[in-house]
């Protein structure tokens, strides 16, 4: 997650208060002189560190719940920087403005604090072991989940640390520090009986003392009557600068033997962080109730649903893998999700070799032309080879009572009567989240040498939520691998409003087409399922567009995305970015705005018994 206040020259990142107040000096005490740095207390927040009259003022800025900043008492701002920029115009408070930045000196970078040396390894570890993911599948959770991951390990990562000693007794606690040479300051940490709480074991004079680590209602760490701290590795970090009431500062650990101290420590999961393979039922809205009952909603990562990975990822299963499926492994469901050119599309379950699966079975209208049973088998065939966590997977073709196109279930629906249904209680952050993922997807089909020529918002199915899926290849083609664009015979039914000009104008159809239709489903997920270029037919759009003009920025539309709507309707195809571009502009934002603001809890599910 990217640090909002890693491009401003004055923050000095995880830099002590003492290292603070030399930088000051150094810069000549003026007053109002002033920098920022990360606080060693509270997760993202900052300190701000003045100069008035030569002495020292440290404000500590809080991250508030609803991703905002603020000096205690103070205004809220949506940034640190926009905090700095309020406070050089107005003390409201602080003992005088900020009048002059005490900048870095040239070719000193922020200091990066133990959490973000560690995190980039720690977020990869922790959903390999977590979710037992690998390959392609592990690359793709990383990316779309990193914030939501980070988040999770923030409050865990103390169980990686060397001198995280787990469910170790008192008695034990003190044998290991009494082992070997005792220096002042030599401490453990390890979880005690209690629930909820921590002991700190720390050495001085040849003794060990125990200091007991509670939580307060707000979860929050601290050591009676000490500075309270988001997570235990912050309290340790913190007490090695200064004792804070205890004995003694802490200064060597003492590593916990059952880690492999030489390589990075990465020992198994703590048990209850072990996550779930897989949950097998989940609520459409991404949501389960909180198992502790306490009435929260936790939010379920896509990496927790049954179709994230391939159902064939399993290497038992992998061996029936075929295009054509049994009619006798296939139950239809009477149920009809919904109707499309073919004919409807019915829920299912498709019987496997160790588990059942949820399926969408489209089923081939009877008395339909030979050409409609050819497209479906093309569609049927593309679909089959694609294997990717946000691409609806063919599970295959069945021949029976009709010709069925049997694919994963996205009980969610499409993304633009969704947002449409839900478009006073969905957040435009959860647009962008959902949004990012199409990227995703559109990523891997511009890599495989696919275009999908069909992409809009109706042809996004949810599977929740937080989780899509690009669906609906009933007009993609497989290039060859030494062509760049499929050139159409002859001009069809075609959704025009999605096209890029090249598309219509010259049937030339490659992934920089395809980019074109991202931003116009970018449109209609922004506007909460509208429909675009509104009365307008399909030539005066065309016209529209020829013209220079582009549809306009939606009302809740952040301003960024709006911008990259515009790059992706850029004329000549030559100059429009491909998705490798568009999938980082828009996760640069996601990550962003993930940072800034405070989600729902989320939280490593328990399998359901
Ligand atoms: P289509 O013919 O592909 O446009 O599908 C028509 C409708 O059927 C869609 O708008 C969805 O409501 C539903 N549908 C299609 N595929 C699926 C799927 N894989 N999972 C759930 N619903 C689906």
């Amino acid at each position: 997650m990217p640090n909002p206040a890693a491009h401003l020259p004055f923050y000095y990142g995880s830099i002590s208060r003492s290292d603070a107040e030399e930088y000051l000096k150094l810069a000549g005490m003026s007053d109002g002189l002033f920098l920022l740095r990360q606080c060693l207390r509270s997760l993202g927040g900052y300190v701000l560190s003045i100069v008035q009259n030569l002495q020292f003022y440290h404000y500590p800025i809080e991250r508030q719940l609803n991703g905002t900043y603020a000096v205690a008492g103070g205004k809220a701002h949506c940034g640190p920087e926009e905090l700095c920029e309020f406070y050089s115009k107005d003390a409201d408070g602080l003992c005088c403005t900020l009048r002059k930045p005490c900048n870095r000196p040239g070719g000193v970078g922020p200091q990066p604090g133990i959490f973000d040396s560690i995190r980039e390894n720690m977020v990869r570890e922790y959903i390999q072991q977590t979710w037992n993911l690998e390959g392609d599948a592990l690359e793709q959770a990383i990316i779309s989940q990193a914030p939501q991951v980070e988040k999770l390990i923030a409050t865990t990562a103390h169980e990686k640390m060397v001198w995280y000693h787990g469910p170790i007794s008192r008695e034990q606690a003190e044998s290991r520090l009494y082992s070997g040479a005792q220096p002042d300051g030599k401490f453990l940490m390890r979880e005690s009986k209690e629930k909820n709480s921590y002991a700190l074991s720390l050495v001085y004079g040849k003794t060990v003392y125990h200091y007991r680590i509670v939580q307060d209602k707000a979860g929050k760490y601290f050591i009676e009557d000490g500075t309270k701290f988001d997570t235990l590795w912050q309290l340790v970090e913190y007490l090695k600068l200064k004792p804070d009431g205890l004995i003694y500062y802490l200064k060597e650990s003492t590593p916990n033997p059952s880690m492999t101290a030489a390589a990075a420590p990465v020992p198994p999961v703590h048990p209850s962080a072990m996550a779930p393979k897989k949950l097998t039922s989940q609520n459409s809205d991404g949501y389960t109730p909180d198992p502790t009952g306490i009435g929260n909603k936790t939010r379920i990562l896509p990496m927790d649903t049954p179709c994230y990975e391939s159902p064939y990822s399993d290497p038992e299963e992998l061996k029936d893998k075929k295009l054509f499926l049994k009619r006798s492994n296939l139950i239809v469901d009477e149920v009809e999700l919904g109707a499309g050119n073919f004919g409807c599309v019915r829920k299912g379950v498709y019987k496997m070799r160790k588990k059942q699966i949820d399926v969408a079975i489209k089923m081939l209208k009877s008395g339909n032309e030979k050409t409609a049973k050819e497209d479906m088998m093309r569609e049927a065939y593309i679909m089959h080879q694609l294997d990717n966590p946000y691409i609806v997977r063919v599970i295959g073709l069945c021949e029976a009572e009709a010709l069925m196109l049997v694919m994963e279930m996205a009980s969610g629906g499409p993304l633009n009567k969704f947002l449409y249904s839900k478009r006073d209680e969905v957040p435009v952050n959860n647009v962008v989240e959902l949004m990012h993922q199409v990227a995703i997807g559109m990523k891997f089909l511009e890599e495989k040498n696919f275009v999908h020529r069909d992409l809009a918002a109706r042809n996004v199915l949810l599977v929740n939520q937080h989780y899509a899926k690009i669906s609906d290849f009933g007009l993609s083609k497989a290039l060859a691998a030494d062509d760049s664009y499929y050139l159409a015979k002859t001009t069809g039914k075609w959704p025009l409003k999605w096209y890029a000009p090249e598309c219509i104008l010259f049937r030339k159809f490659s992934s920089k087409g395809d980019v074109w239709s991202y931003g116009v489903t970018m449109w209609e997920a922004f506007t909460y399922g509208q429909k675009p270029y509104k009365k307008m037919k399909g030539p005066e759009v065309i016209a529209f567009i020829e013209e220079g003009k582009r549809m306009e920025c939606p009302p809740k539309c952040p301003p960024e995305m709006y911008k990259l709507m515009q790059q992706c309707w850029t004329f000549k195809w030559e100059d429009r970015p491909d998705f490798v571009a568009v999938e980082t502009l828009i996760r640069t934002y996601y990550y962003s705005i993930a940072a800034r603001t405070e989600e729902e809890p989320v939280t490593v599910k328990k399998t359901p018994a």
